[in-house]
């Protein structure tokens, strides 16, 4: 409850100045956001001196702890279960989570999952879900008790009731160049995840071209800001760092992703998207003191109940699931272009940030806020680091709604691959554990 009043004006300049926001400004500055008496320019100002200046703990504290209380915080305590969930910073063809959650829920992990939509170049899990003809994410809080009792698994994202806050500024951060920022991203994805009630959490932070931090060191100082932010609330946190310089798996889409997850929860999962489900899988059980490790989880989708659990919570949610068992009724842009080798030999580059940028640019992601996602576009990435290609060889097919739009994007993506004449030497996936 604030005391003081203030005007966004005011506070925008102190941050602006590389000055320092008490509590109370924070408590101000966020409620007036969530209540609309501030306006999305002004926040924009705000998000924008943030990203220059920073905030610092005590300022970092407080903005997390405002955006966690903008709505109604939730007590699963009737659930006697381990809630435990999983985040990523946001990465290209990072559709981890889809499979993720309902693999471990099969296992007995209650998952009260709350994720968020494209951001920038990078994908968004909510996103991908909607591809599903009737999935709807948007559940009040009734709803969302009433599944994740149900089904030990609930997909939701922010709303008007859970982390507004969020809700709002996240989309306004995508919309003005102010994403990739250590408070701004922690913020965003702690007070979602503390919003949630859970105990134990297991977040992805991505690095490399494609991800939000570029660099080893930020993305190190991101995830212990996070995992600090989680032990402060008394919730288990653990981070990983993994790399992100190429797309994760084959597609990046909205629809494409929801069937290469689907491929995952059937065995037939690509092995870094497989490889990354089952590392966070394990640290989930572990969390949530299940034992069996790995081969739990690997019985959980040898004997069909990921898939089947992924069916129940679409259904639940409202979505169709036919098209999850049978994928090719996803939807598919009706054009259809390849990208070819331009020489032979080994892929040394299949860079994440181009191939991205093109994918939200063809309608698989937002340019402002509003703009509708495109399910059916996407690119498949025929060919990733250490792949030896011949001349002509296709690296990339990539489904399209509008030509002219295509042509203008085409140079662009075909810059993402360097072909080299000797095989790179191959790069490990998971780079570090922050605890
Ligand atoms: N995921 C989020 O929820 N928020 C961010 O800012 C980045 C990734």
């Amino acid at each position: 409850m604030t005391t003081v009043s203030y005007t966004a004006v005011e506070l925008i300049e102190i941050k602006r100045d590389g000055g320092v926001l008490s509590e109370d400004a924070i408590a101000w500055l966020i409620d007036a956001y969530t209540a609309a008496t501030i306006t999305d320019y002004q926040m924009s100002a705000m998000a924008m001196a943030i990203f220059l200046n920073g905030l610092n703990a005590g300022e970092l504290a407080a903005w997390t702890e405002a955006m966690l209380h903008s709505g109604d915080v939730m007590d699963f305590g009737e659930i006697s279960a381990k809630k435990v969930d999983k985040h990523s910073t946001g990465g290209v063809g990072d559709k981890i989570s889809i499979p993720l959650a309902p693999l471990v829920a099969a296992c007995g992990v209650v998952v009260p999952m709350m994720s968020g939509r494209s951001l920038g170049h990078t994908g968004g899990t909510l996103d991908k879900l909607e591809s599903i003809p009737g999935f709807t994410t948007a559940l009040d809080p009734v709803q969302f008790r009433n599944i994740l009792r149900e089904h030990g698994l609930a997909l939701v994202g922010a709303s008007e009731t859970i982390v507004p806050a969020d809700r709002m500024l996240y989309s306004l951060r995508d919309a003005t160049g102010t994403v990739p920022s250590i408070p701004l991203i922690s913020s965003s994805i702690m007070s979602k995840k503390l919003a949630e009630g859970i105990d134990g959490l297991v977040l992805d932070v991505k690095t490399g071209s494609g991800a939000q931090m570029k660099s080893r060191e930020m993305s190190r100082e991101l995830a212990e800001t996070m995992v600090g932010i989680g032990k402060a609330h008394g919730v288990q946190t653990l981070a990983f760092i993994t790399s992100m310089e190429q797309p994760l798996g084959k597609e990046v889409g909205n629809a494409s992703e929801i069937r290469e997850s689907v491929d995952v929860l059937v065995g037939e999962g690509p092995d870094d998207v497989t490889e990354l489900t089952l590392v966070f899988g394990e640290a989930m059980l572990e969390m949530a003191g299940i034992e069996g490790g790995r081969a739990t989880l690997e019985k959980a989708i040898s004997t069909g109940a990921a898939m089947e659990k992924l069916i129940d919570v679409t259904v639940a949610q409202g979505g169709d699931p036919s098209v999850l068992e049978d994928t090719s009724l996803l939807a598919k842009a009706r054009h259809e272009a390849t990208v070819e080798a331009p020489r032979a030999g080994y892929v040394s580059t299949c860079d994440a940030l181009a191939i991205g940028t093109v994918a939200t640019r063809l309608g698989a992601g937002r340019l402002k806020i509003g703009d509708v996602i495109d399910p059916g576009v996407g690119i498949t990435v025929e060919a990733k680091v250490g792949d030896q290609v011949s001349a002509g060889q296709p690296l990339a097919r990539v489904r399209y709604a509008d030509e002219p739009g295509w042509e203008a994007l085409r140079e662009k993506l075909a810059s993402a691959w360097e072909i080299s004449e000797t095989a790179p030497e191959a790069a490990p996936l998971i780079l570090e554990r922050v605890e």
